[in-house]
């Protein structure tokens, strides 16, 4: 095989991208990653699961949110919190992350180049990189470009007043007041990590309820508790303008409804744009939608058989798990190996405080299909666990068909929940019955212990 021919080429070193190329190369094919910046690892690694995650637990540790049940709710590890001391540990971690990709990649042989990738032809790629550009061919090409926060030319996003989630951990200072436009996950999950650190948040979206694809009782709990941190809520309003108004060094948001939010900061979080305009793909023979999505079968293969696209440039989920899952699966299609992804098994984890988590069917989608169902529920504030960790408004609640026991869904909330939701995810994906969480013996003291709680509740009441 002539040098720059490869049995892979993967754009992108995101998650999707990587566990291609390692998966590829385990099966000893010979693999190129493309990656346009600097560094490996992604929107996942640099702007958005790793630091907003680690910011997270920075917010966590340092406003000791989780101690307050027990020292007051004016209890802090630290008094006056600077966004340095936020970002300082997400740094660290991201740092550490790089190394780690690059060390698999390495040890796996992958040939990682550095550059922008575009199509010349179904097969050909070409990498520019400054003034240099190299053409690299593959028999298979995985597309794994990923997405940026999507802007308006309306809206004046300049990094300080009004940022975008790339930029957050770019922020010198926190806002006294912040503006939230768009409660979709990455909204929420910052709206309540600036709310848990003593920012007024105001969070404007125009749908009139949070999540549509989670349990409503779960929802309404985070709303609960996030009005308990002074996060205060518009929902069902149209943004029709944005703006900096320089004199008094505010931005404002203009409702439809007419009223006008203002506030020190906004983050404008109104969804994602996928970098897939920047490939050249009609010379590939491919088209992308509005927002930049491949449209691509259940193998993850675009409409071009040998051309793949996997993780957020085709969309939903759009999760840093799933696009790992989606990437092994292409490369294993390619590569006669196939495999399958079970979709109603997928968990779904927002890291907002507090934190939720889910798998499986909800309520409302239950009643929709007109399955019958009963539920039990474990609250934290019952489990010696949740008391420990100071948690009372946790609570573990699990769907089960009342006739043969077949567990149908688990919903958590709380201290963890996207930890303990796996234990539900194993049980659903085998086929698991109540009975085994009545029957089961648990660490004492665990926010495990919710299972079998919530089962004994539900098994109560039929
Ligand atoms: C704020 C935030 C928080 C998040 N939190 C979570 C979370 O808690 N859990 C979770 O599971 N997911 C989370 N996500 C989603 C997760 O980050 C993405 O689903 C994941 O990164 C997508 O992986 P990917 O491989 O598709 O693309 P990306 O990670 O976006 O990587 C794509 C890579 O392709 C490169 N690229 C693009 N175009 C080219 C080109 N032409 N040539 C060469 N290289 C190119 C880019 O530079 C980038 O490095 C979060 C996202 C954000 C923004």
């Amino acid at each position: 095989m002539e040098q720059n021919h490869y049995d892979l080429v993967v754009i992108g070193s995101g998650p999707a991208g990587q566990k291609a190329a390692i998966c590829a190369a385990k099966l000893r094919k010979k693999v190129a990653i493309i990656e346009r910046t600097r560094s490996v690892g992604g929107v996942c690694v640099h702007t958005g699961t790793i630091p907003s995650k680690t910011l997270r637990e920075a917010v966590l540790y340092l406003s000791g949110l989780r101690q307050r049940s027990f020292y007051g709710r004016s209890y802090a590890v630290k008094d006056h919190i600077a966004m340095q001391d936020l970002v300082f540990r997400a740094q660290a971690v991201m740092a550490r992350e790089i190394e780690v990709i690059k060390a698999q990649l390495l040890r796996n042989q992958v040939n990682t180049l550095e550059g922008t990738a575009r199509f010349l032809d179904a097969h050909s790629v070409e990498v520019v990189r400054d003034d240099a550009s190299l053409v690299v061919r593959g028999d298979n090409i995985l597309i794994a470009c990923g997405t940026r926060p999507a802007h308006d030319s309306q809206v004046p996003v300049d990094g300080k007043r009004i940022f975008d989630s790339d930029q957050v951990h770019l922020l010198d200072e926190l806002p006294r007041e912040l503006v939230v436009v768009g409660a979709g996950i990455i909204g929420l999950e910052y709206a309540s990590m600036f709310a848990a650190v003593g920012v007024r948040v105001t969070l404007l979206d125009q749908r009139p309820i949070l999540l549509d694809f989670a349990d409503r009782e779960i929802v309404e709990s985070l709303c609960y508790q996030l009005r308990q941190l002074g996060t205060v809520f518009r929902l069902g309003e149209k943004v029709v303008s944005i703006g900096i108004d320089d004199e008094r060094d505010r931005v404002f948001a203009r409702l439809e409804s007419g009223k006008t939010v203002h506030g020190q900061a906004m983050l404008y979080s109104v969804g994602r744009q996928a970098n897939s305009d920047q490939l050249n793909l009609q010379a590939a023979g491919l088209t992308a939608d509005g927002r930049g999505k491949l449209i691509v079968n259940e193998h993850f293969q675009t409409s071009v058989p040998h051309i793949y696209a996997a993780g957020d440039v085709i969309g939903f989920p759009a999760l840093a798990s799933t696009s790992m899952e989606q990437g092994r699966l292409a490369s294993c299609h390619m590569f006669a190996k196939p495999s399958t992804m079970n979709s109603q098994q997928v968990p779904y984890g927002i890291y907002s405080i507090p934190e939720i988590s889910m798998v499986g069917w909800t309520e409302e989608q239950l009643t929709q299909q007109k399955a019958p169902y009963e539920v039990g529920r474990a609250r934290y504030a019952e489990l010696a666990k949740g008391q420990m960790l100071g948690d009372d408004q946790g609570m573990l609640k699990i769907l089960f068909n009342p006739d043969n026991l077949q567990l149908l869904g688990v919903h958590a909330i709380g201290d963890r929940a996207a930890e303990i939701v796996h234990i539900g995810q194993a049980v659903l994906a085998l086929g698991g019955t109540m009975e085994y969480f009545r029957d089961a013996i648990f660490n004492y003291p665990t926010l495990a212990e919710a299972y079998k709680v919530a089962a004994l509740d539900g098994l109560n009441k039929l």
